[in-house]
Order: structure tokens, then sequence, then C-alpha cells
């Protein structure tokens, strides 16, 4: 028996980092045991889904390398032989047509919370027969309803371990608007047996559908799947994680500057832990060390501080070429040539936890902010002390060749000066004045950056500056 899992999302919102992190489990799961991974679409729900969250998903796993196997499938698409299996049921008497209307449903399911039961609507109508029930459809709306077998259900959760369901509490369950109209828990049956797929492993949100689906599995003489049921992803105040927290979306990750295999990495940690306290797995060795059973059936934490971690190390394995692709967009406003992106690269590699931070580390290189003319005084030194210690510095500079003007010489020419002068005294305002910044990286640093010609023109504006106040 060939392994085959399905991720079935919703296209109605832009992929969570939740969908995502189980999108990866079935991945992963299937993988190991050399089996398929499936994406269906579960687009049934006409009025909210969108063909832009369609594409958002596709997107988004086709980013985070999650290749699903064989076509998509559009549960729309299938109406048809959702419908077959209808027809079915209502032959063999296993469904029937309900003719309660809303007001009559809402009216039960106030009683029903007035004796404090939640609800469940047992019809009576499933004693009707199909002829007299076919005959009042004409002048009567209905839906379609499974006759619910009052029973224990029982079954194994590769993570739970047997839990146990009573139908008493379900009532009779809906199946279908109409014929030509199925509801979600027969689609999603149907489907899962028409495509083969042996575990379903999803979000335990979805624990409560579980046995509604295996009823009507047993309605329809299916096999049953074996079940996984994940453990929610929480915030750190250990609420649902929701927009309130920050990004929750994968586009918004992978907006924010996140490496796919960063993503990857840090959501199988969330309620998964190795055998061992490694941390940074790629795809290839969390197919291989990844065990279903050894997830944890309390939620996990979205602790957004190890995702920033796990993304820089990530970034520091890159090369300053690679990492000058990936900081290009976000630096877009101030044309930068290929020569700077890779310069700035090589300088805030270690700092970035993602790429668009760059944008606050490294715009200073591009564009002098304005700073305060006292931000140029190291420990309260007056004004002509500063100048006068540019004034060296600048002569220094101007004697360097613009060739060989890089980290190693403008450190051999300023340091003994520096040295003599004292540190602070003479690489503070030097500091400042390249970078018009309270923190930045060393002048050496940035001098190399920016090169001769701008680190002069910093220079001498910083003079200006102070000849002019
Ligand atoms: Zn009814």
């Amino acid at each position: 028996m060939k392994i085959r899992t399905r991720i079935a999302p919703s296209p109605t919102g832009y992929m969570h980092v939740g969908t995502a992190r189980t999108a990866l489990f079935n991945y992963l799961f299937a993988k190991q045991n050399h089996g398929e991974f499936l994406l269906r679409i579960e687009d049934t729900d006409t009025e909210r889904s969108k063909k832009e969250f369609e594409t958002d998903i596709v997107n988004s796993l086709k980013w985070l390398g999650l290749n699903w196997d064989e076509e998509l499938i559009r549960q729309s698409e299938r109406v048809s032989i959702h419908k077959e299996y209808l027809a079915k049921l209502i032959e063999n008497k296993k469904a029937f047509y309900c003719f309660h209307t809303i007001e009559e449903l809402e009216e039960e399911q106030k009683n029903q919370a007035l004796e404090k039961i939640s609800f469940k609507h047992e019809c009576e109508h499933k004693d009707l027969s199909l002829d007299k029930a076919l005959e009042k459809l004409k002048k009567e709306n209905a839906i379609i309803r499974l006759k619910t077998p009052h029973k224990k259900i029982t079954f194994k959760d590769l993570i739970r371990g047997e839990v146990e369901f009573d139908t008493n509490l379900l009532g009779d369950i809906s199946l279908a608007k109409n014929l030509d109209t199925p509801l979600y828990n027969l689609a999603v049956v149907v489907d899962d047996h028409e495509t083969q797929i042996t575990h379903v492993i999803r979000g335990e949100d979805h624990l409560p559908n579980t046995p509604k689906q295996i009823l009507i599995q047993e309605a329809l003489e299916f096999k049953q799947p074996e079940y996984a049921h994940l453990p929610l992803i929480l915030s750190a105040d250990r609420s649902k994680l929701s927009k309130r927290h920050g990004a929750v979306s994968v586009n918004e990750f992978a907006r924010l500057g996140y490496l796919p295999k960063a993503m990857l990495n840090f959501m199988t940690l969330i309620g998964w832990h190795p055998k061992d306290d490694k941390e940074i797995f790629n795809l290839e060795e969390l197919v291989k060390e990844f065990d279903l059973e050894r997830v944890q059936k309390a939620g996990g934490i979205f602790n957004i501080e190890k995702l920033k971690s796990i993304n820089n190390q990530y970034i520091k394995e890159l090369v300053p070429a690679e990492i000058a692709k990936f900081i290009a967009p976000y630096l877009d406003m101030y044309n930068p040539t290929e020569a700077q992106l890779i310069k700035v690269a090589h300088l805030f590699k270690d700092r970035l936890n993602t790429f668009s931070e760059i944008k606050d580390l490294a715009s200073f290189v591009f564009a002098l902010p304005t700073y305060e003319i006292k931000l140029l005084s190291w420990k309260d030194a007056p004004k002509e002390k500063i100048k006068t210690n540019l004034q060296i510095v600048l002569s220094i500079l101007e004697n360097i060749s613009e060739d060989s003007f890089d980290i190693d010489t403008t450190t051999t020419e300023l340091m003994p000066k520096a040295n003599n002068i004292g540190r602070g005294d003479l690489l503070w305002p030097l500091r400042v004045a390249l970078s018009g910044m309270a923190k930045s990286p060393s002048p050496f640093e940035i001098l190399d950056v920016l090169g001769k010609k701008e680190s002069i023109n910093r220079i001498k504006k910083a003079l200006e500056k102070l000849n002019e106040s």
C-alpha cells in the first residue's frame, strides 16, 4: 500500500503559517515513506472562496519547496462525483431529506441551549418513504442528512492515541444542501477515498469533524484512513496565533525576507522535538528524522525570536553575492550598484535576522541621514577640537590613493594617529561624519563601503556644519 497524504486548504484567506506547517508534516510523512503528497483546494464554499487565495496557496507551497504530486485537485470540479455518492446513500436509505426550515432548526437550537445541550438535530423525517419525500420535495426545500446510528466510535490517532466519541451527541449529520451542493464533511470523505488518501494529518481544530467523517465512511463502506491531529500553533501568550501577533501568512514572511529553508526548519520545531538537541535541519534531513509519533499533544508555541535566530544562521551561510540579490529589493529606491550591494551584504550579513532589516541598517550608506551637530562630539569635546581632529583624518585619507582605499590601508594609516590623540577623539567624530548615526559599524568598515570620494565628501560636510554653527 502506497502512503498518500494531502493538504486541503480552503481558499478563503492567505495561507496561514499553521496550514503551511500542516502541509510540511504531511509532506515529510509521505516522503519518508516513499509515498505521495497531494494538494486539494476545498473551494465548495463558493461565497467565501476566491481565486486570489488559491493562487496564494499555490505560490506559498512553491516558495517553501513543498511540491505536490499529481495535478492540483479542486473540490468544486468534483461535484458530480459527490452527487453520485449522495444519490447512493439516499437510495440505500442511509441518508434522507430533512424538510425542517432554518427557523425551525433555530428554534430547536434555542431550546437546547436553555437545557445546556450543544445543538444536534435528530430528524423524524428519516422515517418518510423515499417516494413521499420526493413528492414533498416538489413543493418544499430540504437538505440531505445522514441517518446517524447511535453508538460509540473509537479511532486511533497517531498523536493522541485512542479517541472515543458518542454519536448521540451528533444528531443526524448534514451532508448536502441538495444533490448538487455537497457540504464539507461529505466532500472531504469522498475526495479522500477517491484519491486513495491513507493518512489524514491535520490540525486538531478538525477533531470534531472526525467522528462525522468516520460515520460517512462507514455508510459508504469506505476504508478508514489513519488519523493524526496536530496541536495548534499558539502565540507567546498561549492564545491562538492571529494577525494581532504580527505576520501569520506565508507571503508576509516571504516579504519580510525570511528564507524558505529557515521557515521549514522553524515550522518543524513547533510541536515536534528531534531526538537530540540538533536545531538546524535541511529538508532532506527533516524527511529522514521527522517522526509523527514524536509530535506533542499540547499546543506548540510560535517563538518569533527563534525564527529570527534560525533565519540569521541560514543567512550567515550565504556568500555576499547571494545576499546581495536578496537585499536588493529593500534598497531599490537608492539604485545601488551590484558592487555596493555586495559590500553592504558583507558588512551586515552577521547582523541580519531578515533581509528586510537591511533597510534600517544600511540606508545611511546610500543617503547620509541628517544629524545633530552635537552627535559629532565625543565626551563633550569642544567644537574646535572636533574640527582639528576631522581635519587630521581628512588629510590622511586624501593621501591614500583611490585604488588602495580599503579597510587594511585606512586602518594602518589612521590607527597610529588615533592611538596618539585618543581613539574616541579621532574615530568617533569620523564615524558620525560618515554614518550620521549614534550607532553603526566601525569607521573603517564604513570607509570601505563608501569609497574614497564619498567618504571625503561626508567629512567635509561635517566640517562645514561645524564652521556654520
Ligand atoms: Zn429535520
